[in-house]
Formats: C-alpha cells, sequence, structure tokens
C-alpha cells in the first residue's frame, strides 16, 4: 500500500473543505495560534516514515501528554495505580466537576484533567525532581534531547486555571490528592505546556504500537499486558465525550489535546500524529478527527 499516496490525497481533499471550529482560546496563548496550520507524520514499526504539511513544527501537545505522565505513574507504581484512578469512559467533558461528588473524589480515567491531576500527585509522591523526570522520560521514548516545557503556556494556563485548581482542590477534600494542590497544579501545567512536532510525537508513540519497545533503543518501557492496557485505555477515553465517536469512525487507540493534536496507534503497524489547531465542540482537533476517519478508511486499517 502506497501509505505516502493515500496520505498526500487525504491532506488534499480535508485542507480543501471548510477548516470549522475554534481555536482553545480559553488558554490566552493558544489563540495566537495560526489556526490553518495542519501536519501529519506517520511512523511504522517497521521503520518506514510519511509526512506533509507542518508535520515538524512544535506546537503545544496540552492532553496528548497524559499518555505519558500515565505511562510514567504505572511504572511506578505499578497496578495500585487503579485504586486512585478508574479506567471506564467519563461522557463527560475534560474539565467537567460533576462525577467526582458521587464517585467520592476517584475520576473516572487518567485522561480528564482530574485524573491526570491525581497522576501528577501520583508522580510527585514518587519522585525527588518529577519535572526533571518527566523530561528525562519523554527524552528516552524520543531518543531526542531537545524537549521541554513552555514557560508561556504555563503562565497563560496558570492565569485562567480556576477550573482546574477548583479540580485539585475539590479531590484534595476527598483525600485523593497527598501533596500540595499547588504543587500537583505546577506539575500539571508544566507538563501540558511540552511542544513537539508530529514527527517527534509520532516517534515518541511509537513504542505503543511496538509492543512496548521503544524502535530506535529497543529499550522495554512497558510490557505487552501494560501496552495493551494502555491502548485500551486510550480507546475508550482518549477524547473525553467523543470517545465513542472515534471508535466509531476512526478505530484506533488514540489521544487528543486543545493544542489541536491527536495522536493515534495502530498496534503492531504505526503510530500517527495530526495537527490542526481548531477544535470542534468536544475540544477535539476538526481536521484531525476528519482526517484520521478518511486514512483508517481509506487504507482499511483500524484495529476492527
Ligand atoms: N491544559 C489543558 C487544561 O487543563 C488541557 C486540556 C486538554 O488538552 N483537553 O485545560
Amino acid at each position: 500500500m502506497n501509505y505516502q499516496q493515500i496520505i498526500n490525497e487525504i491532506y488534499g481533499h480535508v485542507s480543501k473543505e471548510n477548516n470549522s471550529g475554534t481555536l482553545a482560546n480559553y488558554i490566552p496563548e493558544l489563540s495566537n495560534i495560526d489556526a490553518e496550520k495542519f501536519g501529519i507524520y506517520l511512523a511504522t514499526t517497521d521503520s518506514r516514515e510519511f509526512q506533509i504539511g507542518n508535520s515538524l513544527e512544535q506546537f503545544s501537545i496540552q492532553s496528548v501528554v497524559k499518555i505519558f505522565s500515565l505511562i510514567m505513574a504505572y511504572r511506578l507504581i505499578g497496578n495500585e495505580i487503579w485504586d486512585r484512578v478508574g479506567v471506564e469512559p467519563s461522557g463527560t467533558s475534560f474539565n467537567s466537576l460533576i462525577q467526582l461528588e458521587s464517585d467520592k473524589g476517584i475520576p473516572r480515567n487518567p485522561f480528564i484533567n482530574s485524573g491526570a491531576l491525581v497522576i501528577c500527585d501520583i508522580l510527585i509522591s514518587n519522585l525527588t525532581n518529577p519535572k526533571q523526570a518527566f523530561l528525562k522520560f519523554i527524552n528516552t521514548i524520543s531518543n531526542d534531547t531537545g524537549i521541554i516545557f513552555s514557560e508561556k503556556i504555563v503562565l497563560s494556563e496558570k492565569s485562567v486555571g480556576y477550573r482546574n485548581i477548583a479540580l485539585c482542590n475539590y479531590i484534595k477534600s476527598y483525600g485523593n490528592i497527598e501533596n500540595n494542590p499547588d504543587e500537583v497544579l505546577d506539575l500539571y501545567f508544566n507538563i501540558c505546556s511540552i511542544e513537539m512536532s508530529c514527527k517527534e510525537l509520532s516517534k515518541a508513540c511509537l513504542f505503543l504500537a511496538n509492543n512496548g519497545k521503544t524502535l530506535s533503543t529497543q529499550e522495554k518501557i512497558l510490557n505487552s499486558s501494560q501496552t495493551k492496557r494502555i491502548n485500551a485505555i486510550m480507546q475508550t477515553c482518549g477524547f473525553y465525550d467523543e470517545s465513542g465517536e472515534f471508535s466509531f469512525k476512526v478505530g484506533l487507540p488514540g489521544k487528543s489535546g486543545v493544542g489541536g493534536g491527536i495522536i493515534a496507534i495502530h498496534p503492531n503497524k504505526y503510530s500517527i500524529a495530526v495537527w490542526s489547531p481548531k477544535l470542534n465542540a468536544k475540544g477535539n482537533s476538526y481536521r484531525g478527527m476528519k482526517f484520521l476517519e478518511l486514512l483508517t478508511t481509506r487504507m482499511q486499517s483500524s484495529i476492527f
């Protein structure tokens, strides 16, 4: 199958259509991004790479980072993690507060903001310098030492972070945050601020398509069962209250962020990163969703 030709055709098609949606302007810094940016990078487990558009330009990965924080916590404390955070789709928006009361401070899954805050708390409790360890981990899986936090995005998000502050304090009131909420929020805003290109992101996530092993260094990041579980959570919870729709239309485990990035994994085949900053009403990239739907349909390569 000619991956490059298919990618070119679908990219051309989606680029010609109306670019619907809005930028994530609730974070002031993210409203300055050129809404027409559009990049794709596909890396295969047999070492082939295909790209088009703004695939080498770094963007704010935002919630896509929640895959990495979850994996770090999983490596640190193993299955104990599931006492602190569930693995059920929430069916609510990424920053929703409503289920926390009935669930007594146990977030439904690690990919909604509440769950990601609990994961940050686990990292703080188990690492002496969680920020440094985080960058080191990303550097290991991507075989790239150039990835850093964006101070500008951190400050911008902190300036409007009322809802995340509320979430963190609310969970703390149920005893499911061990550390000082300010420290937890600081780590959360920092990890969300990381900038990566589609190329960097697809290559960093390739181990999820490669049975838990990095392609470049053959380092085992997760065992095979853990890798399947992370992919399963991405499949069921990666797109908040649009996770069912993504499964239905695209059929791959994936994760989105409000910077307009999406990563999707085809186990044993490839990892693909897509970036287009305009978001649909559920906070997922409009063109990113469209591109991946057409791609897996045309390649007949969803996991189902
Ligand atoms: N940092 C963003 C927030 O907390 C992440 C949200 C997202 O990408 N869905 O609001």
